[in-house]
């Protein structure tokens, strides 16, 4: 039977169902209006992998899993104005039950690309208000509730066993630390149970107390009790749903039914993406469909959530997929060439051992890790291929990876067969060369040939193989070699961070090349993971110019560890780092040399930018010193590059990377130098206009913040503090 840590009790439990045989089990689901990334899907993961446990002990699992649709929803829909596809809905004239409807079916076409086991039932909040307000009327009644101005507020005070999940008792709501405390409430962490409509809402039910709409905690009460009773075995959900939700789940729940709700508390750990928390405007939130866009199964998230125990943080990253993936095709592979063998009998003790060890590991407070690196263990042992094989779909009940469905890639087709024979021909008559001429001709026709005791076998690659055929890339610039410690044998290296638009590209790369001059130059190109065609138009770039060098990465790694990569790999004196909307128009690199022929000179450009204030920054330095340049095109040398360090990484989108860069010459003793009068001209720069004001707004304001808290005491940088003089230098150091 399962041992699992509690988070009521707070420690490892065995669980014990209170009715025998039947488990029942509640998780908190999905928000549907807007997509479940790959996060809240690790968190499903979690509880269905629980749930798998507990079948395999024999026990029967109702497991109920909410669609939220109502609720928070106006709240979050004024904060996600950034939400495209929703906003686009809304314009669209699409109804708030729509665009639910569009989302909830995306959410169940990816629980079911990720094998999650359907729950018995999936119920939804705007289906169940009757049921909430019955609650809410009797939390009134016992007195752990009151009304205030048409809002119901549940009476924290009242219920002594507040805080016993998450041991906060709100007092630092107490302190009064939150400005918008609601004047309405007797006691600040007193929480809504249902909130009056405001007027122009169309989302409200009518209730005792006026047309109105639930508060959110409410939903979770009122549709665990009516599917699996006042009391019931588990409950899930992420980390974050501690505090506030399930903590004041609870005290909805037992003081309105007099019972303790829930006997065991299960919270997932966090993903983390590229080492940060998973953001929107961090550019780091991913999808399931985003992975299957960039050659993933989604199986191998799967597998790859099974690496890393779920009570720890698990950093995502394109790196650990792709060995996920690789190992996860490994086990299908090795599937298949077994079940080609003949079937063979005997290792019985072996094979109970194993079976004993991989429950021990996942009983054991669901340490997949372990389970799994002793699934590996046992595929490399001796034991006969039918046996691992059979042992492997035993323990795939538990994984969930379909090893046992004959995936389509295993599937070839009858020409392939024919080839096939005819190889097996040649090899017979020792004929090698034709043989492996007819490899290499399936290699590239899309097929993974193997030659076994029994013949050989071929079968189709995967969508990820094949995507690797066409190039290689990188997940992260530390994939990359640095050449920085290697002396330069070009002029000039051109960078370009591509972002997408495959116009823009090579429209700038074609003005680099063009208007090379005498000099010899270099461009080196980030495919920045794009997948609107610009990886394709790189490579085919590429062959047509050989100073053309292409990086591609697999999926958007952000504006400096892209930038970081073509410094590394730079071999020219000088670079030029431009903006995919900028165009050369002529002779630029023999006033870029002659300007950082200056030792002085750190940097030099044409947009160069100031400020009094550290926080506007002007395009208005046409000649002479500057605080900053605009990365639209911005040239150093490239042994500055081992003085200064590269870009920050942090910056995952371009604003205020240059200006941070800068200052990064700067504090180095470099002066930033502009001449507005280079060949250059700007065209729109889709990068920030195809954003809504809102991303905007984010983006920036985080970015900003990056380089306050690095710069923001170092007014002595500027050019404006020559003017004051050292002595208030002086004073802003203190
Ligand atoms: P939501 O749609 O925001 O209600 O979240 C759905 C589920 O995903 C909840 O159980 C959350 O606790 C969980 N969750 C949210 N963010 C993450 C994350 N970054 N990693 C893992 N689980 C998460
Ligand atoms: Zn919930």
């Amino acid at each position: 039977m399962l041992r699992i840590y509690n988070t009521l009790a707070k420690r490892v439990e065995e669980i014990h169902p209170t009715t025998a045989g039947l488990i029942q089990m509640y998780t908190c689901g999905p928000t549907v209006y807007r997509d479940a990334h790959i996060g809240n899907m690790r968190t499903y993961l979690m509880a269905d992998w629980v749930r798998r446990s507990l079948i395999h002990s024999g026990l029967e699992v109702t497991h109920i899993k909410n669609i939220t649709d109502v609720g928070h929803m106006r709240q979050e829909l004024v904060e996600a104005g950034g939400d495209k596809m929703l906003m686009a809905a809304l314009a669209e004239g699409k109804t708030v039950q729509e665009i639910a409807d569009m989302y909830a079916g995306r959410f169940f076409r990816d629980e079911a690309r990720l094998n999650i086991m359907e729950a018995t039932v999936f119920p939804w909040a705007s289906h169940h208000i009757p049921e909430m307000v019955s609650i809410v009327e009797s939390l009134v009644a016992k007195g752990h509730a009151y009304e205030k101005g048409g809002n119901l507020y549940f009476d924290v005070p009242s219920f002594p066993g507040y805080g016993k999940l998450s041991n906060n008792t709100g007092s630092d709501l107490l302190e009064g630390v939150r400005s918008e405390a609601d004047p309405l409430k007797s006691d600040p962490r007193d929480f809504t149970l249902w909130k009056a409509a405001e007027p122009g809402r169309d989302l409200k039910w009518d209730s005792p107390w006026g047309p109105g709409f639930p508060g959110w905690h409410i939903e979770c009460s009122a549709m665990a009790s009516k599917y699996l009773g006042e009391s019931f075995d588990i409950h899930t959900g992420g980390v974050d749903n501690i505090f506030p939700h399930h903590e004041d789940e609870i005290a909805q729940s037992e003081a309105a039914f007099g019972n303790q709700h829930v006997n065991y508390w299960i919270h997932a750990q966090h993903l983390l993406a590229d080492g940060a928390k998973m953001a929107k405007s961090g550019g780091n939130v991913f999808l399931i469909e985003e992975l299957i866009e960039r050659g993933f199964s989604p199986l191998s998230f799967r597998y790859l959530c099974m690496t890393v125990r779920y009570r720890h943080r698990m950093n995502f990253t394109f790196t650990s997929l792709k060995a996920a993936e690789k190992a996860l095709t490994g086990l299908r592979h090795r599937v298949w060439l077994w079940s080609q063998e003949p079937e063979a009998g005997g290792y019985e003790a072996q094979i109970e051992e194993y079976r004993r060890r991989f429950w021990e590991h996942v009983e054991s407070d669901l340490d997949l890790p372990s389970a799994l690196a002793m699934t590996w263990e046992m595929v490399r042992s001796e034991l006969p291929g039918r046996a691992k094989m059979a042992l492997l779909l035993e323990f795939d009940q538990m994984f969930g990876l379909d090893l046992d469905k004959a995936p389509d890639e295993n599937l070839v087709a009858p020409d392939v067969t024919a080839t096939l024979t005819a190889r097996g021909e040649h090899r017979e008559k020792a004929d090698y060369s034709a043989a492996d001429t007819i490899r290499g001709q399936l290699a590239t026709g899309g097929y993974v040939v193997q030659d076994t005791p029994n013949g050989t076998l071929a079968r189709p690659k995967t969508p990820l193989e094949l995507r690797q055929d066409k190039w290689v890339s990188v997940s992260s610039s530390r994939e990359v070699e640095s050449y920085l410690n290697e002396p330069a044998d070009l002029d000039f290296t051109f960078i370009l961070n591509a972002y997408g638009y495959p116009g823009d590209v090579k429209r700038c790369i074609e003005s680099m090349l063009t208007h090379a001059g005498d000099h010899s130059v270099e461009a080196i190109v980030i495919d920045n993971g794009s997948t609107d065609g610009t990886g394709e138009l790189l490579e085919e770039m590429q062959g047509e110019h050989s100073n053309l060098r292409v990086v591609h990465c697999d999926h958007v790694i952000g504006d400096a560890a892209s930038k970081n990569i073509g410094l590394m790999q730079s071999r020219g004196r000088n670079i030029v780092v431009m903006d995919g909307s900028a165009e050369i128009t002529g002779d630029i690199l023999s006033s870029i040399a002659q300007k950082l022929d200056d030792p002085t000179v750190g940097i030099f450009g044409p947009w160069g930018l100031s400020t009094g204030d550290m926080q506007h920054f002007h395009e208005e330095v046409e000649d002479g010193d500057a605080d900053a340049m605009q990365a639209y095109c911005m040239a150093f040398r490239r042994e500055s590059v081992n003085t200064v360090g590269l870009m920050r990484e942090c910056f995952r989108f371009y604003r205020n990377l240059d200006i941070d860069y800068c200052f990064q010459f700067k504090d180095k003793g470099y002066r930033v130098v502009a001449d507005s009068s280079l060949p250059l001209v700007r065209h729109e720069h889709r990068q920030w206009t195809e954003l809504d004001d809102n991303q905007r707004d984010e983006l920036s304001r985080k970015n900003f913040g990056r380089f306050l808290k690095r710069w923001g005491n170092r007014p002595d940088l500027l050019i404006a503090a020559d003017a004051v003089g050292f002595e208030n230098q002086q004073r802003f150091h203190h």
